[in-house]
Order: structure tokens, then sequence, then C-alpha cells
């Protein structure tokens, strides 16, 4: 079992879970501690429990969820963090959960959108002077930037070095005029920029070329989690060992077992341990690891980026935009654009969610709360001069809350894609999970869920060899294997 202990002195009393003795005797019982209860933490944790593992999860804030934070305070569920399915189809490794949950999600768009999770015709987009673009240039731009993404491919086949997205694009200008766009059509291109910004969490001057085609997509288009997403955490968590408020600050790892210290000084030992941590709680090093952690790993940590995306939710008494699925305003610069998703055609209550990334998201977490609701507030100013104020808000903070320092991971220029591999490799009996070690789908929650999987049947292999008894337990779930397969309820108004 995993043990705990209220000092620093080591334990020694028997039956202990990293010890060897005693094979054979009763008082064996494999034992693993997870580090953090997001989407992989808890997946993980809840893969090892249902194979006959001890597992004791410990997690830094009061709630479980991590970068899933599903807020009540409007009286209806509100993501702060994920809200998308991003692939609705059956390969999804969530949708067996999501189906069985009857959670329903709302489609933002099917499998042909241009900046994957949105279609054109969903889009209502202004300038700052308030005037609707027509419709017909927002898809012709839309069209057009779709060439721009094909032209920049052509540049990657023809150059060794990476580059960022920025500069490809300047190439692709600089080959193709023809593709330049002026006046309001140039703010248009702009802002499927800024949404491509928001899509990496990153500014294009610092996306890699390389690394964007490396990303996969799942089919199915997406769609958003109209009762939130903590449902899903919720299920997974059901009768696991978890202790909120346990931050850890010390990782020891012995030839025989892993000894955890949390802030209060309090030590928990086991097996093995799966670290299940942000990146960019990696990279603040406020964790020690003892021995430290091997250069190839240091070095994936300090090279793989983590960007910010925010959401700025404004709760109206009632709605006074148009029918559509986002809003945006476009402007000279991606900086300069913004856009809200309009949560009223989803869920049926009056709520605009305003999502700055990169810089801009970096900038508006330097304000409070009220100020960020009311930068917010004066962007759609902008384009509905008769905008009545907010009646709540919530500001989210990802890149300078120090349970995530950023909201996910992305490929920065002249760093290979492999190092989400290598940040996932396990080293001795400390197996990571989250985002940044999936290789096929870093930044979503599906690719979380799985690499929490992955990481628990690797883990579990490992502790099971030590006693000896791989075969007296059962596999940990198996992402292909969902043993019923429900339709996944999803609609579009
Ligand atoms: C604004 C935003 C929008 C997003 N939208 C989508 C979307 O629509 N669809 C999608 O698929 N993905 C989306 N994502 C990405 C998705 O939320 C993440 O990829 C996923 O939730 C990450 O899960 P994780 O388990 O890897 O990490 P996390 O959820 O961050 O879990 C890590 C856990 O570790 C804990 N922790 C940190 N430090 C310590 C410590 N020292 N000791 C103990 N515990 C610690 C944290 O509190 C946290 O609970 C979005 C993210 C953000 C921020």
């Amino acid at each position: 079992m995993v043990s705990e202990s209220k000092s620093n002195r080591p334990q020694l009393r028997r039956g202990l879970c990293y010890s060897n003795e005693g094979r054979g005797q009763a008082t064996r019982s494999p034992s693993v501690i997870v580090i953090g209860g997001g989407i992989a933490g808890v997946a993980a944790a809840r893969a090892l429990h249902d194979a006959s593992i001890q597992v004791v999860l410990l997690e830094s804030r009061d709630r479980l969820g991590g970068r899933v934070h599903t807020d009540f305070s409007f009286g209806f569920p509100v993501d702060l963090g994920a809200s998308w399915l991003h692939g609705v189809c059956k390969e999804n490794p969530l949708a067996p959960l999501i189906g069985r949950l009857g959670l329903p999600l709302y489609r933002t768009s099917g499998d042909n959108s241009v900046l994957y999770d949105h279609d054109l015709e969903s889009y209502a987009l202004y300038d700052m002077d308030g005037n609707q673009v027509p419709q017909e240039l927002v898809t012709k731009v839309g069209e057009a930037f779709e060439n721009i993404l094909k032209e920049t491919d052509k540049v990657r086949l023809e150059n060794n070095e990476d580059m960022s997205i920025l500069r490809a694009f300047s190439i692709v200008f600089e080959r193709r005029p023809d593709l330049r766009l002026e006046g309001l059509a140039h703010k248009v291109l702009q802002w499927y920029l800024c949404r491509m910004e928001g899509w990496f969490a990153a500014d294009s001057e610092t996306i890699s070329l390389k690394g964007w085609d490396q990303e996969e997509l799942l089919p199915g288009g997406h769609g958003l989690m109209v009762r939130g997403y903590l449902p899903v955490i919720n299920t997974l968590a059901k009768g696991l060992d978890i202790r909120l408020g346990h931050r850890v600050t010390k990782i020891v790892r012995h030839y025989n077992g892993v000894k955890v210290t949390v802030e209060d000084g309090r030590t928990f030992m086991a097996d093995a341990a799966v670290v299940a941590i942000p990146l960019g709680v990696l990279k603040s090093k406020t964790i020690m690891f003892e021995p430290k952690l091997p250069d190839w790993k240091e070095e994936a940590i300090k090279d793989l980026g983590v960007g910010i995306e925010n959401k700025i939710v404004l709760n109206f008494e009632q709605v006074f935009w148009p029918k559509v699925e986002f809003l945006g305003v476009v402007a000279e610069t991606s900086y300069g654009c913004s856009y809200f998703l309009n949560l009223h055609k989803a869920t049926g209550h009056p709520v605009l969610v305003y999502m700055p990334a990169g810089k801009l998201a970096r900038d508006i977490e330097k304000m409070s709360d009220e100020a960020a609701a009311n930068f917010a507030f004066m962007q759609l100013k902008k384009i509905l001069p008769d905008a009545s104020a907010p009646i709540q808000y919530l500001v989210s903070r990802w890149g300078s809350d120090i349970n995530s320092l950023g909201s996910y991971s992305y490929d920065t220029v002249g760093k290979p894609h492999e190092l989400y591999e290598r940040l996932r490799i396990p080293v001795d009996n400390l197996f990571f999970a989250g985002e940044a070690t999936s290789v096929s789908y870093p930044g979503s929650v599906h690719g979380a869920f799985s690499t929490g999987l992955m990481a628990a049947e690797d883990c579990r292999m490992r502790v099971l060899e030590r006693y000896g008894e791989l075969d007296l337990f059962q596999p940990v779930m198996g992402t292909e294997e969902a043993p019923v397969s429900v339709p996944l309820l999803i609609s579009r108004i």
C-alpha cells in the first residue's frame, strides 16, 4: 500500500510498499502515487485502481480537473478551460465514456472547417466601427487563408530548416502576390491568423512550421460539451483515494520505490509514481527531482513551448447579439483582432466568452479581473455599440496560475516534435502523463486522457514485474477496447 508519513524520516515498517521482502506473503501490495488530478492523472489513477493497485492521487488545488474547470457560479455550467471534444467520432478515446454518460454535445463544425473548430458560415465579423463584414468576404478570405496554408505546406517541404508560421506566410506572399490582401480583406485575414494563434495559444512568430504539420486531427468535427467537462472527471474519480491541497515539492526515486514530499513536509511512499503535472509547472522547477532528471528529459521540458489562451466569460441579462456561433472584431494586426464564442446557441444561456491568446492573453493577465472583464466588454461595444453591461463575469488566468503556468503545449521553431515523446518516456519508476506527453494529440483533453492510460499501463507492468505477479492482474483499460459503444449525442441549431 501507499504509505504516508508526517515526518521526513524514512519509514521502515513491515509491509512497506517499496519493500521487496516478504515475496509471496499477503502483505505485498503494489502501490503507485499519481501526482496531478487533471484528466491525465485521474485517468491513470482510475486505471491503476481498477487493476488492483493501491493508488493515492496528490493534487495541489482544492479541486480536481486541472485545465478542465467547469464553474457553476452563474447557476449553470461554464467551462473556463477545455470545452470542446475535438473529434466527435468513435476513434476518440473519450467517446465511449462521454457516450455512456449521455452528455450532449453541440456541433460547432464539421470536418472541413478552416482552423478546425468552426465553419465559415458560423462567424459574424465586424470592423472596429461596428460595420459587419459582408459574409461573402468572410468566406472568400477564409478560402484565401486555406490557400495560403496550402502554400506554406510547400514552403515546409522545400526547406530543411524550420521557421515560424509568420515567416512562412511572408515567403508565400513574396511568391504569390496574388494572395496578398488589402483593406478590409487584409483585416479579415488577420482575424483568421488570430484564430490560428488561438488554436496554438501562441503568436505566429513563435509557432513552428514543421511542428504544425505533425499534429493529428480526429475525424467527426468538433462538439462543445453543453453540460461542461466536469462529469467526465467526476466519473473517473469515483472511489479513488484523492488528496486535494497536496502540492508536491520533491520527488525522490530509489531503485525500489519513490518518496514524494508535499508542501507541508508530509511524505508518501510507493513502488512508482505517475507524474501528471502540466509542462508549465515542470518548466518552473518548483518540484525538485532527486536524483535530477536526465539531461534529455530536462531539455525536452525546456524546449517544448507552452502557450496561453484564456477565457473571459460575460453573463448578460438577455441576448442582444446575432444568432451566430462566433462574433469577431477584425483589425490591422492579429493582436488587435478578437472573438467571442456565443454560448447561447449551445446552452440557451445569455453568455459570451471572450478568448484572447498569446501576447494579448499575457497582457490581459496583468489586469485585475474587473479590468479584464471591462476590456472584453469594450471589444464587444466596438462591434455592438448598444451592448448592455454584463451582470456577472469570470476570468481565467492559466498563464499565471501556479498550478498550470500555461494553457497548453505547442511546437516552437527549430525544435523537434519528438519532444512530446521524450517528455512521455519513463525515468526509472517515474512515469509521465499529461497533454504535453501526447505525440498525436497534444493540447487536448482526449490526448491527455490517453497518456494517463498509457502511463498507467507502463507503470502497472513495471510494478508487477517487480512483484513477479504480471499474470495475476487484468490489464488496465485500453483506449481501443470500449466495452459498450454508445453513439454520441450531438446536435446543431
Ligand atoms: C483555456 C483553455 C481551453 C482549452 N480548450 C480545450 C478544448 O476545447 N478541448 C480540448 O480537448 N482541450 C482544450 N484545452 C486543453 C486541455 O484542457 C488540456 O490539454 C488538458 O485538460 C490537460 O490535462 P492534463 O491532465 O495534462 O493537465 P492538467 O489538467 O493541468 O492537470 C494537471 C494537474 O496537476 C496539478 N498540479 C500542478 N502542480 C502540482 C503539484 N506541484 N503537486 C500536485 N499537483 C499539481 C494541477 O492543479 C492540475 O490539476 C484547453 C485548455 C485551456 C487552458
